[in-house]
């Protein structure tokens, strides 16, 4: 182990606090040489720096007197602080009477100014630093008494002060169904598994190379050099834990976390634990890598999130038409529009409602933008009412979450009141793969809709997968053919003949048949012969602003 720790480079951070640029940059020339310095202008900064979590700082240099706040107040609020109360403050002054109150205060030290004397300051902060992690160090009970690993506190401490640099992997085992072996063959049994598997994971994945501590329970941490092959290792210790426990299903896993040099230890052992877990339970995979990508795209989603009620309030939600056409006549006739939701982020731009959709239908968030879609269209199918002497129906989506809302039928119908809608004015496009998975419920709620003038309009059709005895008895006014047949219409004779058939499905059900996604000339001429009655796509329109839903309604209405 000796030999190991050795040869790691390790430089510590320091952090200044000053609100003087010329004392700030003073001391950073001063200090450069031996740590890595980052500095702070005022109180608040500095806390703010250290709370983060992000780094650990080695020593905090102090000025006592800052604006915002104060050297005394940042002393007391570091002191009070479970996570920071350990991280050594030297105070630098000028004032006698101010050494006396910070020393009494917690500060481990004080610096006079003016900085004359760069080697006194330097042997200060290392004389500081030292003894504050060999105190720390000393007060953590070393290892774990049934496995002889390290504690986890201990374990920590112990990276904090020899393992700082060098190329190291966070990773975070765990143990399948170790609750099940506790229960089913007692404590006795749970423990030989315990200390077996720590004795691999010694053995085998930290040899001379890191270190490891039983974290709580059946879950271990090892830091360790790079490896980039854990398969091997990980399959290696579960063949011998398989032979000592034969038939038992035990099995380790492990999450990796590899370089995030910056990161404290604690925030890259999160990660790997992260990864670990989200192979729980999977078959064959023992190993799974923490990446940033994941990472980058979990924040991104908790982000989106965090902005919807923001969004709503400042009108960053836009609702767009598109419209329809009905082809059967001698020339396409516009036959109403579906609503589709908008959302024009402040920061981010736009984003695509594949994107945040089905994010929000895992949260239920999805019902408030769908209010606020609702609304909006239902204003917007009177205005043109108003302006044009005639209506244009709309659909809009009601998404499967919206189902569960018992306020639905309520919300719905106190739009149409509020708008004085005619039957048939606003549509609903509820998907097929909702009828699928909740068909009884939905049944009785699209009755009762459809008592109150609502038209039906079944989405994705041909891709949830729905009975035909199912469909015979949907209440359901239309289909709306799933756009993937009509992307691959032409792929072979097959996928033409299917387009053709749920076409002659929705006939034989007694329902007009809607395409959409339709992009060319040949697709609408080859929907138009198989007797296809309304089309929605790229080919007449994306889908567009209310302002030029208006002008596309103004064009079709001279045409007539
Ligand atoms: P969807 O209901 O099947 O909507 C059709 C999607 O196809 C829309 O994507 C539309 O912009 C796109 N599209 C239209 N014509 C063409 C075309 O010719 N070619 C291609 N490739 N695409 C075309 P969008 O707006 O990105 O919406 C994606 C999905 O998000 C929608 O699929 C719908 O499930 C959901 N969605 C959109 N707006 C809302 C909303 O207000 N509420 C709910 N609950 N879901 C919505
Ligand atoms: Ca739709
Ligand atoms: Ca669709």
């Amino acid at each position: 182990m000796r030999a190991f720790i050795n040869t790691i480079r390790r430089r510590r951070k320091v952090l200044v606090a000053d609100d003087e640029f010329i004392n700030r940059e003073l001391l950073r020339t001063i200090l450069e040489a031996e740590y890595e310095v980052v500095c702070a202008e005022n109180g608040k900064e500095a806390l703010d720096l250290l709370s983060e979590g992000e780094t650990d700082f080695s020593l905090v240099l102090l000025d006592l007197l800052m604006p915002v706040m104060d050297g005394f107040e940042v002393i007391r609020r570091c002191r009070e602080s479970e996570t920071l109360h350990m991280v050594p403050i030297i105070v630098m002054t000028s004032e006698k009477s101010a050494e006396v109150k910070s020393i009494r205060m917690g500060a481990a030290d004080f610096i006079t100014k003016p900085y004359d004397m760069p080697d006194v300051i330097l042997a200060r902060c290392e004389r500081v630093i030292e003894l504050s992690e060999d105190q720390s160090l000393i007060r953590e009970t070393e290892t774990d008494k049934l496995t002889g690993l390290y504690t986890q506190k201990y374990f920590f401490e112990y990276i904090r002060r020899f393992l700082t640099d060098g190329e190291m992997d966070a990773v975070a085992l765990d143990i399948d169904r170790f609750e099940m072996i506790n229960e089913v063959f007692g404590k006795e049994e749970g423990n030989r598994l315990l200390k077996a598997t720590a004795s691999l994971i010694s053995e085998v994945l930290v040899n001379s190379e890191g270190i490891a501590c039983r974290r709580e329970a059946d879950s271990f941490f090892v830091y360790r050099r790079r490896c980039d092959d854990y398969e091997t290792l990980l399959r290696l210790i579960n063949e011998r834990l398989a032979a000592q426990f034969s038939g038992r299903g035990i099995r380790l896993r492990a999450g990796v976390c590899q370089r995030s040099d910056s990161l404290r230890a604690e925030t890259r052992f999160n990660r790997a634990k992260s990864a670990c877990d989200r192979i729980r339970n999977t078959f064959n995979v023992y190993t799974a890598y923490y990446s940033e990508e994941l990472y980058a795209r979990a924040k991104f989603r908790e982000r989106l999130i965090g902005d919807v009620q923001s969004s709503l309030d400042n009108g960053c939600f836009k609702v767009y038409y598109q419209p329809k056409y009905a082809i059967l006549g001698d020339e396409p006739r516009l036959a109403g529009a579906e609503a589709l939701v908008r959302w024009i982020h402040p920061e981010l731009g736009f984003v695509s409602p594949g994107e945040f959709i089905p994010l929000f239908e895992d949260n239920g968030l999805i019902c408030k933008v769908d209010h606020f879609v609702w609304s909006e269209a239902a204003a917007q199918i009177r205005r043109w009412r108003d302006a044009f002497g005639k209506s244009v129906p709309v659909s809009v989506n009601v998404s499967r979450v919206d189902v569960f809302d018992p306020a639905l039928e309520s919300t719905l119908t106190s739009l149409v009141k509020r708008e004085q809608l005619m039957p048939g004015e606003m549509r609903l496009e509820i998907t097929e793969s909702a009828y699928a998975e909740n068909g009884e419920q939905l049944t009785e709620l699209i009755k009762n809709l459809r008592d109150k003038g609502f038209k039906i309009d079944m989405d994705d059709f041909g891709a949830g997968y729905s009975s035909l005895n199912m469909l015979t008895r949907l209440p359901v006014d239309l289909l709306k053919i799933d756009m993937q047949f009509i992307r691959h219409m032409f792929r072979d004779e097959k996928s033409l003949r299917m387009t053709a058939l749920v076409i002659e499905l929705a006939h034989t059900l007694g329902m007009p048949a809607v395409a959409e996604g339709v992009e060319d000339e040949n697709q609408l001429n080859e929907l138009k012969k198989m007797g296809c009655d309304l089309i929605q796509g790229y080919y007449f329109s994306p889908p567009v602003p209310a302002e030029k839903m208006t002008e596309l309604i103004q064009k079709d209405a001279e045409r007539r």
